[in-house]
């Protein structure tokens, strides 16, 4: 029998640590390992990706093939720029394949490509083997033993987590690689027209038949952002499981931190450093392994001597809450990041209803939908120019840097939908996706459910002050000075609150709070609110108070058919 050629297929987990499916191809025990990217164009132009997790991936790549260089001098991450639809059967061919070796993705797009892929596969009789390695358990799993449903709860997860048993122990980082063999394609290659070019990458998914890039100097390597045609990220964060460890290491060896850490009494306002781990774009990129940072933890509370803290509020809770959104997602698939035909999503008629009657039902009493204002409320919500500091310094934060701590996406979600704006969580949850390092579809989603009260709670009349809530964190205002510089100079009796600074202070303080129309403001101002809140919040309560009255969910045929505009 001829030893087995092998392709290892990184996606969501570019590491070498606990590695599940690397371990999986490496007792193959290959004559050639090819540890391969394929620059899938859904990333490019169907997903939603700004410059600082384009950065981030980028770390990650650059890294990895490192690290394989160092196991293997032959070694390093292959990155070929064609779709893995239209790649594999070519590959398969070019280099003799045997076996083709990936982790599983149950995300909706990850399942799709993979099934064609495996199909792919079968055609050209490569054997798949695919290995669970990105969440604490098989998200599958545990939707089978959550009665085949969604897992909704963290008492689900709990339950049925125990019934699938002990989360696997990390798997140690491989010392060695086999050679990858020889590399020729065998098949044409068309170099982009001109360079830099990031069009060439996304015409590689349009046109179906692209052939396979090996990057401009046709050596596999890891491109360049300028070299994709993009801007310079902004962000200070890093990616790569190089950081990643060393990050995990750090925080573990802080054991009152792990071991006493309660989410709920981290502070929303801290900045360097941040209250929680931020190890989540790791996580998302898989440099890190969560199965990893769950056992490191656990070995460190198992072992303190005082009262640790428990699950769901635990660090290990914080990743319950992750392995339940994915469990939520694999159930659902594509249905999940929309209220559209989601069975488990509430339907609330986002729209600004300028006058509600306390009686009436979704639509009866006058409906004024004021598109205009609304189009414009969410402008100003994205660009950090509403007129409440808060918010707005929580959305440049992400902006600038694509990470904001977890009670700040509280904040700016409940704020957006129903404690202020009344606007669809979907167009919340798509700036997100663009703008997070993090961005996870199940996590994004299933949060912003969570805060637009359409699913995983329900408690619509808890809402968040822009005022108050900071102040219990912050009274100086220091986040606030940091993200939104105009009003550096105002008193912290103001600062949440500067349109109530007389005028002749916000002159001595050099910014006048006026009237803005768009997104942009005059140096030296800064917009007032653009919208009173204490009367948006009762607005918005009342026609939560409907919709969970009328009681529909996304599967409705009344949402389907658009009769519940009949109600
Ligand atoms: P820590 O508090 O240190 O928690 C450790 C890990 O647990 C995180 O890295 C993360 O992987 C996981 N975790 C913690 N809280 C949650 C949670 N509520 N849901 C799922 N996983 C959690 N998280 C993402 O990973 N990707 C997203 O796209 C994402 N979008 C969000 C959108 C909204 C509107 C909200 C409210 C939350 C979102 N979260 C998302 C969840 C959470 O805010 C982040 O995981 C967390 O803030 C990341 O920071 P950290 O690593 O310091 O978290």
């Amino acid at each position: 029998m001829p030893k087995p050629r092998v392709i290892y297929w990184f996606r969501t987990d570019l590491r070498l640590h606990d590695s599940p499916a690397l371990k999986a191809a490496l007792d193959l025990k290959p004559e050639f390992l090819y540890p391969i990217w394929t620059w899938d164009p859904h990333y490019v132009y169907r997903a939603r990706v700004g410059v600082n997790r384009w950065q981030y991936l980028l770390d990650c790549q650059t890294d990895l093939s490192s690290s394989l260089s160092k196991l293997n001098p032959k070694s390093k991450l292959f990155v070929i720029r064609e779709a893995p639809q239209t790649l594999f059967p070519k590959l398969f061919q070019a280099w003799k394949i045997t076996h083709l070796v990936f982790e599983k993705d149950t995300d909706a797009y990850g399942r799709e490509r993979d099934e064609s892929v495996m199909k792919l596969a079968k055609d050209a009789g490569v054997q798949v083997v695919v290995k669970v390695g990105r969440t604490l358990y098989d998200p599958d799993e545990l939707v089978k033993q959550n009665k085949g449903k969604p897992t909704m709860s963290i008492s689900q997860v709990q339950a049925a987590g125990k019934k699938i048993g002990g989360i696997p122990r990390p798997i140690a980082a491989p010392k060695k690689l086999p050679d990858p063999g020889p590399v020729e394609l065998g098949f044409e290659q068309e170099m982009p027209k001109k360079e830099p070019d990031v069009n060439a990458v996304q015409r590689a998914g349009e046109e179906g038949s692209y052939v396979a890039l090996a990057g401009p100097k046709g050596d596999f390597s890891v491109p360049t952002m300028e070299e994709l045609g993009l801007k310079e990220a902004t962000t200070k964060h890093r990616g790569g499981e190089t950081l990643a460890l060393k990050a995990l290491g750090e925080i573990i060896a802080n054991e009152e931190y792990t071991a006493t850490f309660e989410k709920p009494k981290t502070a929303p306002t801290a900045f360097e450093p941040q209250a929680t781990t931020l190890l989540s774009p790791h996580l998302h990129f898989g440099s890190l392994s969560v199965r990893e940072f769950y056992w490191r933890v656990q070995d460190v509370v198992d072992s303190y001597k005082g009262q640790a803290s428990q699950p769901p509020t635990s660090l290990t809770g914080q990743l319950l809450f992750r392995d339940m959104y994915f469990g939520a997602q694999a159930s659902l698939g594509y249905t999940f990041g929309q209220t559209f035909n989601n069975p488990t999503c509430r339907f609330i008629p986002w729209h600004l209803p300028s006058s509600i009657s306390p009686t009436s039902g979704l639509a009866t009493g006058s409906y004024l939908i004021d598109n205009a204002a609304s189009e414009q409320h969410f402008q100003k919500w994205k660009h950090g120019m509403t007129g409440f500091p808060w918010i707005d310094a929580l959305m440049r934060q992400l902006a600038s840097e694509g990470w904001i701590h977890h009670l700040g996406r509280h904040a700016v979600a409940c704020f957006l939908t129903r404690g202020g704006c009344y606007i669809d969580w979907e167009r919340g949850a798509q700036v997100f996706e663009e703008w997070l390092l993090d961005h996870e579809a199940a996590c994004n989603i299933g949060n912003w459910q969570w805060l637009s009260c359409t699913a995983f709670f329900a408690q619509f009349y808890r809402c968040y002050s822009p005022v108050a809530f900071p102040q219990k964190w912050d009274k100086h205002g220091d986040f606030v000075r940091r993200y939104v510089p105009e009003l550096r100079g105002f008193d912290q009796k103001y600062i949440y609150e500067p349109w109530k600074a007389p005028v002749a202070d916000q002159k001595r303080w050099g910014c006048r709070i006026v009237h803005v129309d768009g997104v942009e403001a005059e140096d030296g101002t800064y917009p007032k609110p653009m919208l009173d809140f204490n009367k948006r919040r009762e607005v918005c309560l009342q026609g939560m108070k409907n919709a969970y009255h009328v009681g529909l969910y996304g599967n409705d045929p009344k949402v389907l058919d658009g009769s519940w505009r009949m109600l």
